[in-house]
C-alpha cells in the first residue's frame, strides 16, 4: 500500500508540474494583424522559455503603455502568465488583477477573455482550482462569439482541462474533440500540435493509452510542419506520461531524454528543469537511485539558475528520497525538510502531505522508525488541519449554498406574490370595466327606451289628431265645414231627452227647441248659367250667412244638396217666427262677386217648434223633420222666398197625425194644424233674377 500510495504520488507532483506547462498553452498562438508583431512573438517565446519572454516584455513595456487600454489590458495578461511561468506567483497575480480591471474598462470583450484566461492560469498555480475552471468557463463563453480563432482554441482546450480537473470527462473529451476539429480545419499546424497535444493528455487521464499514443502520432506529423523543439519537447514529456502510466517503461525513458535534448536546443530553461525532475522521478521509481540523484541535482542546479522555486523545491524533494534510499539520512533529511519548507511557506499543502508520507516511507525503509513516526505524526496533523479546513469551507460552502437558495426562494415567493397581485389588479379592472360597460347599456337602452317612448307619444298624439280629424272629417261636409247629416241623426239619437221634455221656461216666456228647413230657390239656375264652381261658392256664403244669423249653440247641418236644416236648443217661442224672418232677409243679403256679377240667392223655409206632442203625444225627431220638409214644400208650392212654420195642432183634431203629414195644407185649411207664414224681401230676389 505504501508503495503504490509512493508511486502515484511521484507520478501525480511530475504530471502536476507538466500541467503547468501546458496551461498556458493557448498564449502561443498569433493573433494575425490585431497585436503588434512583436507581441505575438512574445507569446510563443513565453511558452517555451517563459525567462526570455519576460525580459521582452520589459523591454515593450515603455511602448505598452501609451497603447489602447484593451491592448495594454492584452499587454498585462501576457505579463502575469510569464511571470506564473517563472514561478513567481506572487507578481502574477495583481498583473493578471489588473489586466481584467483593465480589460473590463475598456468593455472589450476579446481583453476580458485573455485576462479571465490568464488569472484562471494563476490561479491554477496556486492550487484556486475551482476559482480557475469558474474563470475559464466564463471566458470561453466570452469567447464564443469572437472572431478570433486563437482566443475560441484556446478557450475551448483550457475548458476541457478544467472539465477534466473537475472528473467530467465526457464533457472535457467533447471539447478538447472540438477544438481539434477547430484545429485542424485551420490549417495551422501549431494550433493542431497545441489541441492534439491535450487531447493526448486527457485520452491518458482517460486510460484510454492506444488513443493517446494515435493522437500524439498525429500531432508529431503535424510538428514536422513546425520548426519548433519547443514545441516537440512538450509533446515528447506528454508521450513519457502516456508510456509511464501504460507501463512502457523504456518509451518513457526514450521520450524524456527527447525531451531534453529539445528543451536544450529551444534554450528553455525552465523545460529543462522540469524535465530533469521528471527523470529523477522516473529514476527514483526505478530504483535507480544514482541516476534519480543526478537528474534531482540537474535539475535544482537549473531551477536554481533561473529562480524558479516551485521546480527548485520539487528538486529538493527528490534528492533528499535520493539520499534516503541510499542511506544518506542526514543529507535526504535535510534535502527534504529545505523542499517542504518551500511547500509550507507558498500554502502547497496538498503535495506538503504527500511528501511527508513518502518521506515517512522513506525514513522507514532507511531504519530510522523515530523519523518515519515523526514524519507519520506531521502528516497526519496536516491531514487533520486540511480536513478541518476542507470540512469548514465545505460548510461555508453549503451555508453560501443554502442562503442563495433561499433568496432564491424569497425571490420566487415575492415574484409569485406579485403575479396575484397584478392578477388582483387585472381582475379589479376587468370588474370595473365590467360595470362601466353594464352602465353604459343600462344608459344607452335608457336613452332608447325615452326615444322609444317618445316616438309612441308623438305617433299617439299624431293618431289621436288624425283621429279627431277623421272624426271631424266624418262628422262636417267637406264643402261648407258645417255638420252632416249622420252626425245630426247620431246627434239627435244621443239626445232622445231633447224630443221628451223641451227646452222648459225662461222667466215670462216659454222656451222651445226649433226646427229650421231650408232649401235655395232656384239654385238649379245658378249652376246651369254661372257653373257649378259658382254654386259652389254659393252654397259657402250661405252657411257663412247661417253660422252668422244663428247662435253658435244651434247645430247647423248641410242637409242634402242644397238643403239645410238648422236646430235651435233653445229659443223662446214668441221669437219662432223672427228667425224665420231673419234668415230670409240675411242670406240674399249676402252675395259672392262672380266675374263682375254680383250673386245671391233666395231661400224657402220650413220650421216649428221641437218636441212636437199633437193630443199630449211628443213625436220623434224623424216625423218633426218631415213635417217641417212638409212645411217647406208649402212654402215653395206657394211662391218661394218665404217660411211656413207650424204652430200647433188644433186641440180637438179632427184629423190624425198621419193624415196631416200627407197633406199639409189640407191640414191647415181644415184648421187641425196651425201655421205662421213669413214672407221674404221681394226686391232683393228681383235682383236676381
Ligand atoms: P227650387 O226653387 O224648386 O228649389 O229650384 P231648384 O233649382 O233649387 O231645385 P232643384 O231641386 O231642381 O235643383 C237643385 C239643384 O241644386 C240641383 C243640383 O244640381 C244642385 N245642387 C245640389 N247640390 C249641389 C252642390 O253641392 N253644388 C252645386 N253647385 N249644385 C248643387
Ligand atoms: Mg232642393
Ligand atoms: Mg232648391
Amino acid at each position: 500500500m505504501l508503495a503504490g500510495l509512493k508511486r502515484g504520488s511521484h507520478h501525480r507532483r511530475s504530471i502536476k508540474l507538466l500541467f503547468a506547462l501546458l496551461c498556458a498553452s493557448g498564449t502561443v498562438a498569433a493573433d494575425p494583424g490585431l497585436l503588434p508583431q512583436r507581441l505575438t512573438e512574445v507569446q510563443e517565446t513565453i511558452r517555451i522559455n517563459p525567462q526570455r519572454g519576460l525580459t521582452m516584455l520589459h523591454e515593450l513595456a515603455p511602448k505598452e503603455k501609451g497603447a489602447p487600454a484593451a491592448e495594454y489590458a492584452e499587454f498585462l495578461s501576457l505579463s502575469c502568465i510569464a511571470h506564473y511561468r517563472v514561478g513567481d506567483n506572487d507578481r502574477a497575480m495583481p498583473l493578471c488583477e489588473q489586466a481584467l480591471a483593465l480589460a473590463r474598462q475598456s468593455g472589450d470583450q476579446r481583453a476580458i477573455a485573455k485576462a479571465l484566461l490568464a488569472k484562471a492560469y494563476a490561479l491554477f498555480a496556486i492550487n484556486e482550482m475551482g476559482q480557475s475552471h469558474q474563470l475559464v468557463w466564463e471566458a470561453e463563453k466570452l469567447a464564443a462569439s469572437s472572431p478570433d480563432l486563437d482566443l475560441r482554441l484556446r478557450a475551448t482546450i483550457s475548458s476541457g482541462e478544467s472539465y477534466a480537473e473537475d472528473g467530467n470527462f465526457p464533457t472535457a473529451l467533447s471539447k478538447m474533440q472540438a477544438a481539434a476539429t477547430l484545429a485542424r480545419q485551420s490549417g495551422n499546424p501549431l494550433y493542431t500540435v497545441m489541441a492534439l497535444n491535450s487531447l493526448a493528455y486527457l485520452y491518458n487521464q482517460m486510460r484510454e493509452h492506444a488513443k493517446a499514443f494515435e493522437t500524439l502520432d498525429e500531432a508529431y506529423r503535424a510538428a514536422e510542419q513546425l520548426d519548433s523543439p519547443g514545441r516537440l519537447a512538450i509533446l515528447k514529456t506528454t508521450d513519457y506520461g502516456v508510456a509511464i502510466d501504460s507501463g512502457h517503461v523504456q518509451r518513457g525513458l526514450n521520450a524524456l531524454q527527447a525531451a531534453l535534448e529539445l528543451s536544450r536546443r529551444a534554450n528553455a530553461d525552465s523545460m529543462i528543469a522540469t524535465t530533469y525532475v521528471n527523470l529523477s522521478d522516473f529514476y527514483l521509481k526505478q530504483r535507480d537511485y544514482k541516476n534519480a540523484l543526478a537528474s534531482a541535482q540537474q535539475a535544482l542546479e537549473q531551477s536554481r539558475r533561473i529562480k524558479n522555486e516551485p521546480t527548485m523545491a520539487t528538486a529538493r524533494v527528490n534528492i533528499g528520497q535520493a539520499y534516503l534510499a541510499m542511506g544518506r539520512l542526514a543529507e535526504g533529511k535535510m534535502s527534504i525538510e529545505e523542499g517542504m519548507a518551500w511547500y509550507e511557506k507558498s500554502g502547497h499543502m496538498p503535495d506538503l502531505q504527500i511528501v511527508l508520507t513518502e518521506y515517512g516511507d522513506a525514513l522507514e525503509r532507511a531504519g530510522d522508525l523515530a523519523g518515519a513516526v515523526q514524519a507519520y505524526h506531521r502528516e497526519r496533523t496536516l491531514s487533520n488541519e486540511l480536513f478541518e479546513k476542507r470540512r469548514q469551507k465545505a460548510m461555508v460552502e453549503l451555508q453560501e449554498k443554502y442562503e442563495a437558495d433561499k433568496r432564491q426562494r424569497q425571490i420566487e415567493l415575492l415574484r409569485q406574490e406579485n403575479q396575484v397581485k397584478s392578477t388582483e389588479i387585472d381582475n379589479r379592472r376587468l370588474q370595473q370595466r365590467v360595470w362601466w360597460l353594464l352602465a353604459l347599456v343600462f344608459a344607452l337602452s335608457a336613452v332608447i327606451v325615452y326615444f322609444l317612448y317618445r316616438k309612441v307619444r308623438q305617433a299617439n298624439a299624431q293618431l289621436e289628431e288624425k283621429n279627431l280629424e277623421l272624426k271631424q272629417q266624418s262628422a262636417r261636409d267637406p264643402l261648407t265645414a258645417l255638420y252632416n247629416r249622420r252626425h245630426f241623426q247620431e246627434f239627435m239619437r244621443g239626445h232622445q231627452e231633447i224630443a221628451q221634455r223641451g227646452a222648459g221656461k225662461d222667466a215670462n216666456e216659454e222656451m222651445v227647441s226649433a226646427l229650421y228647413l231650408l232649401d235655395v230657390d232656384h239654385f238649379k239656375h245658378i249652376n246651369d248659367t254661372y257653373g257649378h264652381g259658382a254654386g259652389d261658392a254659393v252654397l259657402r256664403e250661405i252657411s257663412d250667412a247661417l253660422r252668422e244669423i244663428l247662435r253658435e249653440t244651434d247645430m247647423i247641418v248641410r242637409w242634402g244638396g242644397e238643403e239645410f236644416l238648422a236646430f235651435l236648443p233653445s229659443v223662446p217661442r214668441s221669437s219662432l217666427d223672427d228667425v224665420a224672418r231673419r234668415l230670409l232677409s240675411g242670406i240674399p243679403a249676402r252675395s259672392i262677386d262672380y266675374q263682375g256679377t254680383k250673386l245671391s240667392v233666395n231661400v224657402s223655409i220650413g220650421f216649428a217648434p221641437f218636441p212636437l206632442a199633437p193630443g199630449g203625444k211628443s213625436m220623434s225627431w224623424e216625423r218633426a223633420v218631415n213635417l217641417v220638409d212638409m212645411a217647406l214644400y208649402l212654402a215653395k208650392g206657394h211662391g218661394r222666398n218665404r217660411a211656413y212654420g207650424v204652430q200647433g195642432f188644433a186641440g180637438d183634431t179632427r184629423m190624425s197625425m198621419e193624415e196631416i203629414e200627407q197633406d199639409i195644407e189640407a191640414a191647415w185649411r181644415a184648421g187641425s194644424v196651425e201655421l205662421s207664414v213669413v214672407q221674404g224681401n221681394w226686391q232683393e230676389l228681383r235682383a236676381v233674377s
